[in-house]
């Protein structure tokens, strides 16, 4: 079958739509999808009915609000579509009111604080611009989670927020460029999601895969990725079924999965979709890791989502790749051709610089989780320094327009914005520096610090937000200027000179930026807590609020479940520690040192020349590593106990960061050379080079 006979046949997209519903009530759901009307119930109905005649007729039996909590990963509770009728048999029903909102027990989701003050229920109110589809015999009706006083308990809502306000600030900046057919802008996404493979027995074998998701102990492997050849390198066959399968399954569910290779480090692979405007693809993106996972298995493979499965192995991110785009489908951060359009464009390009520049902690903070806190500035991902990479040539002609310098001194002008037509600049030129956290490409920027298992609404929803206060400002300005092209002007090389502090195009992995950073006053926020200590600062507060992001309360919530989960995946990462380091690896230490000792005295009973045997010298580096290991152990024990004396959560994700990591990675460090001592048969789990080249056809 050919992958166009196939695409979204598991979606209630628009021409199953078209082709389902009386024309009345299709015009009006294209009303709500498009201007987001709501829907009156006979039409709600209509629509109901037909989503459920066309998924009973693709072997559907139930369906479910499929919503996003604060959990991060996608939750569904299933409700078949029976229903009772006479001589004891069943019809399939489905009503609008079912579809348009549901209830569900809250209780057992995050919701930081805001179910104490509010009842335990929860509603999910469908998102209509994201399309249904049909996943396992179930439809799936993309939704919205609230409480009952309206407050977000999930990723989605504040999402959708985020891109109205951004449409509404947009639209009053085209306006002022006179781009009357436009009606209205939407931000989009093209996420590129890194993973790993591990073969299924290994995993199996690895009980802080299993718990954690990440490897807590394991010495590097004789050959690491230091040769990078399997980057783009050939796919191993089993990989190959893997990836033409995952293809597939994300195609029949209208996913754009457009390109599949491998990554840097060994056993690491990458899927790119083709970007979609940016709720569409946060959905997607969460389907992508679900499916990842689900055929993954299928293949005996596990996928890995961890930022950093492996210590001294790239980890894994999400590229973000954003841009803002027309209803008539003009890219906003394309450059143009016109001194028209680009003025334009250096517009919304200096709104993204003044952005992230005052909210780099916000952008920080929407990529911290205790999993990427092991890959921000390790090495070979950006470092938790925000910065925007520009290339050279966009770097030049800013410059030329803040100082009123001559760009191209063969054609002797200043550059005049909206008089002037830009320089050209060679587009592959832009996408040279991949050391940068945020980078233009060309027509779009791609942020790159978030982690692979992270949602992207985080990320996007402070994009969006921050620079819909950037349009916000511009188009206060702009409104009310009785000069237009002068004010304009003026604000661009202002903005230039404000916030120029925030480009840099140079090597971000380097230490001396890390100093030059901290000269310009960049803020460098290592740890997740170090990060969300100021989440609930002034600015941000004002920031969220004043665009109806987040309410003040949203905010305290969110902070609360972001320090609880960080401290949760800290505790279980320590228990899973000791749990091996206790039951697995010092008892095998233990037993092969015995052997050695045995060895040794029998070699001591016929020579004694024994003082520098190899028995000798490796029974005295496994004592004493050994002895190291289990004083860590104690003292693991030990600070685990009183962690849940601390007062409160902010206290207890900072004790989590100064007490707990500092031991576990000192057990580690022991456990990691007792590893390279005892013999490969007495290591009670795989080991680095069979997880990491276990995979060999
Ligand atoms: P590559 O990085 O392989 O050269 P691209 O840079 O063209 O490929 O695309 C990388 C990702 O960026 C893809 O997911 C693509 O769909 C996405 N992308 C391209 N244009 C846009 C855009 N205007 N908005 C958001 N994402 C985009
Ligand atoms: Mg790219």
């Amino acid at each position: 079958m050919m992958v166009s006979d196939y695409f979204g046949c598991m979606v209630f997209n628009d021409e199953v739509m078209k082709a389902k519903l009386e024309p009345e009530a299709y015009q009006s759901l294209q009303r709500t999808i498009q201007d987001g009307r709501s829907l009156n119930l006979s039409v709600a109905n209509a629509v109901a009915n037909a989503m459920k005649e066309w998924a009973v007729s693709l072997g559907a039996t139930h369906y479910t609000h499929w919503f996003q909590p604060m959990t991060g990963i996608t939750a569904e509770k299933h409700d078949s579509f029976i229903s009772p009728a006479k001589g004891g048999k069943v019809i399939m029903e489905f009503s609008g009111k079912e579809l348009i909102r549901g209830e569900t027990d809250a209780s057992s989701f995050p919701s930081g604080g805001l179910r104490a003050t509010f009842e335990a229920r929860g509603y999910t109110a469908w998102d209509a611009t994201s399309y249904a589809f049909i996943k396992d015999g179930v439809l799936c009706i993309p939704t919205a989670f609230c409480s009952y006083g309206g407050e977000a308990l999930d990723k989605k809502t504040p999402l959708l927020r985020s891109m109205e306000t951004i449409n509404r600030q947009t639209m009053r900046v085209l306006k002022l460029f006179g781009n009357e057919d436009v009606t209205s802008v939407k931000t989009t996404v093209g996420p590129e999601q890194e993973y790993f493979l591990v073969d299924k027995d290994c995993y199996k074998r690895r009980k802080d895969l299993m718990y954690t998701g990440r490897t807590l102990f394991g010495s590097k492997p004789p050959k690491g990725q230091e040769t990078e050849g399997h980057y783009y390198g050939v796919i191993k066959p089993r990989v190959q079924a893997f990836m033409k399968d995952l293809d597939v399954e994300l195609w029949k569910l209208g996913v754009l999965a457009k390109t599949e290779h491998n990554e840097a480090a060994p056993s690491q692979h990458e899927l790119a979709p083709i970007f979609a405007s940016t709720n569409i693809a946060a959905d997607h993106n969460q389907l992508t890791m679900e499916i990842m996972q689900k055929i993954a298995k299928k293949h005996d493979f596990v996928c890995l989502l961890h930022e950093k499965p492996f210590e001294g192995v790239n980890g894994s991110g999400k590229h973000n790749n954003w841009s803002l785009s027309t209803n008539t489908g003009v890219n906003l951060l394309e450059p143009g051709d016109t001194p028209q359009e680009n003025a334009q464009f250096l517009l919304f390009l200096c709104a993204v610089l003044k952005a992230v520049d005052e909210y780099q902690d916000l952008l920080r903070i929407s990529v911290a989780s205790a999993g990427n806190d092991h890959r921000l500035g390790a090495n070979e991902a950006p470092p938790a320094i925000v910065s925007i990479f520009l290339g050279e040539e966009l770097t030049d002609i800013l410059h030329a327009i803040e100082s009123d310098s001559q760009y191209d001194v063969k054609e002797k002008q200043l550059m005049r914005v909206g008089v002037h037509t830009l320089p050209k600049f060679p587009k592959d030129s832009t996408d040279r520096n991949r050391t940068s956290p945020f980078a233009f490409t060309g027509n779009k920027f791609e942020f790159r610090m978030l982690g692979s298992s992270a949602s992207v609404s985080e990320a996007n929803t402070v994009l969006n937000t921050a620079v819909a206060e950037s349009l916000r400002q511009f188009a206060d300005l702009l409104e009310n200027a009785e000069d237009f092209e002068k004010t304009l002007h003026q604000l661009i090389k202002d903005v230039i000179s404000k916030h120029k502090r925030i480009v840099f195009n140079g090597n971000g992995y380097d230490d001396a930026w890390i100093q030059e950073a901290e000269k310009r006053g960049l803020s460098n926020l290592k740890t997740t807590p170090d990060a969300l200590a100021h989440y609930l600062d002034e600015k941000n507060v004002a920031l969220f609020t004043s665009h109806k992001v987040y309410g003040e309360k949203e905010m305290q919530s969110r902070l609360e479940i972001f320090l609880d989960n960080y401290c949760q995946i800290i505790e279980i990462e320590a228990r899973t520690m000791l749990d091996m380091a206790s039951k697995d690896i010092l008892p095998a230490v233990s037993e092969y040192s015995g052997l050695l000792c045995n060895t040794l005295l029998a070699k001591k009973a016929v020579s004694k020349a024994v003082d520098k045997s190899y028995e000798q010298e490796m029974v005295e580096r496994i004592s004493t590593l050994t002895a190291l290991a289990y004083a860590d152990v104690k003292k693991l024990q030990f600070v685990l106990t009183s962690l849940h004396k601390e007062p409160n959560v902010t206290a207890r994700a900072n004790y989590c960061k100064d007490r707990i990591l500092p031991i576990m990675q000192s057990l580690r460090a022991s456990a990691d050379e007792l590893e390279t001592l005892v013999s490969a048969d007495s290591w009670p789990f795989p080991n680095y080079g069979e997880l990491l080249f276990g995979i060999i056809e």
